[in-house]
């Protein structure tokens, strides 16, 4: 059995009190809100935070709220609750699919909307236990020197894994960060990078506090995602898309590709294909032909690389023909 590694625990009730934690406690600690990625990472020793700081008391990173900008989503809101919210499943659908595709229904009545976007990149020479680690000396990621993937390289290539993100991007979805100097919002798309090690913008000390989409205003998501099992696996390939329609023709496209890099990959030529031209099936092969390029998978998750490139065309028409 792997246990946890003796750490301290503290448990804020504000925003404020949390950011003091951090700020107070230094690098060697880290936030957890429902510990569904936390947790494993800490028992496999991949993360060894000497102090951690629960955010599952704080009411104020729990709020939804609808206005006529849009919705503000509290970063502590639980997966389950997301999903299950009747406006949200009417007016960001594809949001809520791409949530119910992720991980059990226990584990989403424990994961939250927060932990999902900041999911540790994952790869498979590093998502193994401590022995299994070092007996390959370990990787580049964690308290290793080399990359096993493609070892010439200089950074590592970890995967972007996040079942929610590829549809809060194409979404045009923001991000709100606090930290002890103030608040900054930035979009989502911005809050990644492609270093599997330094997978995000965010700054240690700062704490991300609410997701806030804007109303959908003609606009339309939806996600599709390529895992070996359908009941529950993380995504080895996946495309959020968004469409807005004027009259039969695409007046504004956005298609995000999730789990082929670091972080999550734009693909403008494919948007481009498509816009002012009706969605049908001329237009989305156009687009999902201009797809295959820009994909490049790393042989480091399920399924062979090769064959995962060759599946990006057929799922990203599958999502604009969900859009159809
Ligand atoms: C068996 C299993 C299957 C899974 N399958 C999937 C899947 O298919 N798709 C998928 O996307 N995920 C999957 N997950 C991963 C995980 O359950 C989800 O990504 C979940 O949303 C993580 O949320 P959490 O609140 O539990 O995150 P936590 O574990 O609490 O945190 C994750 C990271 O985010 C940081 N963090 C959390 N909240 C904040 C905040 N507000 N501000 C700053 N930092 C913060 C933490 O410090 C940590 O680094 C799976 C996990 C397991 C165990
Ligand atoms: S991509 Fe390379 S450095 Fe990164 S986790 Fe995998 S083996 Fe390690």
């Amino acid at each position: 059995m792997m246990r946890l590694p003796r750490f301290r625990y503290f448990a804020p009730r504000t925003i404020s009190e949390a950011l003091k934690i951090k700020s107070d406690s230094g690098p060697e600690s880290a936030f957890v809100a429902g510990g569904t990625d936390l947790y494993p990472n800490m028992k496999r020793r991949q993360q060894t935070p000497r102090v951690v700081i629960g955010l599952s008391r704080i009411p104020a990173l729990q709020r939804l709220r609808f206005g006529s900008e849009g919705v503000t989503l509290g970063a502590g809101l639980l997966l389950s609750r997301v999903e299950t919210d009747g406006r949200i499943r009417r007016d960001y659908p594809g949001l809520a699919h791409a949530i119910s595709e992720i991980s059990t229904p226990p584990l989403r009545n424990m994961g939250t909307l927060g932990g999902n976007l900041l999911l540790d990149t994952r790869c498979n020479y590093y998502d193994q236990n401590y022995e299994w680690r070092q007996a390959i000396n370990f990787c580049m990621k964690k308290d290793g020197e080399i990359c096993w993937v493609a070892p010439g390289s200089p950074r590592c290539l970890a995967v972007q894994s996040a079942d929610s993100v590829p549809v809060l991007i194409a979404l045009n979805a923001r991000a709100l960060l606090a930290s002890r100097e103030g608040e900054r919002e930035i979009a989502v798309e911005d809050l990644y990078r492609n270093d599997g090690i330094d997978y995000v913008t965010k700054r240690p000390d700062e704490l991300l506090t609410e997701v806030r989409l804007p109303s959908p205003d003609g606009w339309r998501g939806s996600y599709r995602k390529l895992r070996r099992r359908g009941s529950f696996d993380f995504p080895v390939l996946s495309v959020g898309a968004a469409i807005r329609r004027d009259g039969e023709k695409v007046a504004g496209a956005r298609l995000v590709l999730g789990g082929v890099a670091s972080a999550p990959l734009r693909l403008t030529r494919s948007e481009e294909a498509l816009l002012g031209r009706p969605l049908d099936e001329t237009s989305i092969a156009g687009a999902a032909e201009a797809a295959a390029g820009p994909s490049r998978p790393m042989d480091n998750t399920d399924f062979s690389f090769l064959w995962r490139k060759e599946m990006t065309a057929k799922f990203v028409a599958l999502a604009l023909r969900d859009l159809a």
